[in-house]
């Protein structure tokens, strides 16, 4: 019995990505704040598939010891994939930032992701057929007007991912680290990012779509998937320079 771990599965895109495991027969862990949200897609997934096991653990992963405690009770669960995708935006410029709003996102885009991310190497490094995803964005590869605290997050989730990848792969281990980047997707995002829709944004992809691009990243030999300039889903390989210890 394996587990795949999808934080941020109460809505969007871990939401239907977690449909898209469950498809697979994949067992689940799913975390989030909101509980009800997640009881409710684990009756969804019993009526797809009753065999599959859903586990739901609610967390607030803003709060560093909830992070550390997830990651304690997901302890007596055998894990196969690890995916970070809870996360959020702020869309002002800099000098209008509402720090605490800032300080929530750092602490759940780059202090709690560095969290699991490392407690899950560290356990599951040298087991075969292991993953480490990281749901960064198109964002974490180009800065945007008025979002560059959340650029600057996702180009911290960006290039630690990679790096892990990087390690990994040249300590020899079987875990492989990948970072699915999206870009503007319908979900509830931009409600929290700039507390409105997207309708007048030129293009967007689908929340079921993007969790087609994490099964397909999670299928490739790739590190990065990522939704394009163009909207269209590429894999990559690693972007950022990586230096090799001498
Ligand atoms: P979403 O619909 O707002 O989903 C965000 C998820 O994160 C929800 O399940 C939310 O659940 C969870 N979450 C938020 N704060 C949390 C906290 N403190 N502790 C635990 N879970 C928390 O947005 P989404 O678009 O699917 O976002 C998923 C990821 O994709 C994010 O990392 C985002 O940065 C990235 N992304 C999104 C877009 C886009 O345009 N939508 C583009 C590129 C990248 P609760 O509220 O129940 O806690």
């Amino acid at each position: 019995m394996m587990y795949v771990v999808i934080t941020g599965a109460s809505s969007g895109i871990g939401y239907e990505s977690a449909l898209a495991f469950a498809k697979r027969g994949k067992n689940l862990i799913l975390v989030a704040r909101r509980k009800q949200r997640l009881e409710d897609l684990k009756s969804t997934i019993a009526e797809i598939n009753p065999k599959i096991d859903v586990v739901v653990l609610p967390a607030d992963l803003s709060d560093t010891k909830q992070a550390h405690d997830l990651y304690e009770r997901t302890k007596k669960y055998d894990l196969e994939t690890w995916i970070n995708n809870a996360g959020f935006g702020d869309f002002s410029p800099v000098a209008e930032q509402d720090l605490s709003k800032v300080e929530n996102m750092l602490l759940l885009n780059n202090v709690a992701m560095t969290i699991l991310s490392t407690l899950f190497v560290r356990d599951y490094s040298s087991k075969e057929g292991t993953q480490l995803i990281n749901v960064s964005s198109d964002a974490g590869y180009t800065i945007v007007d008025n979002f560059v605290t959340y650029c600057a997050t996702k180009f911290y989730v960006s290039a630690f991912t990679e790096g892990v990848a990087s390690e990994l792969q040249g300590k020899g281990e079987n875990m492989k680290a990948k970072v699915l980047a999206p870009a503007v997707t319908e979900t509830e995002f931009s409600y929290r990012a700039m507390g409105r829709g997207i309708s007048d944004f030129p293009h967007s992809r689908t929340p079921e779509e993007v969790a087609q691009f994490m099964l397909d990243l999670y299928d490739s030999d790739k590190v990065i998937g990522i939704v394009d300039e163009t909207n269209q889903f590429k894999l990559k390989d690693s972007f950022y320079p990586y230096i090799k210890k001498v």
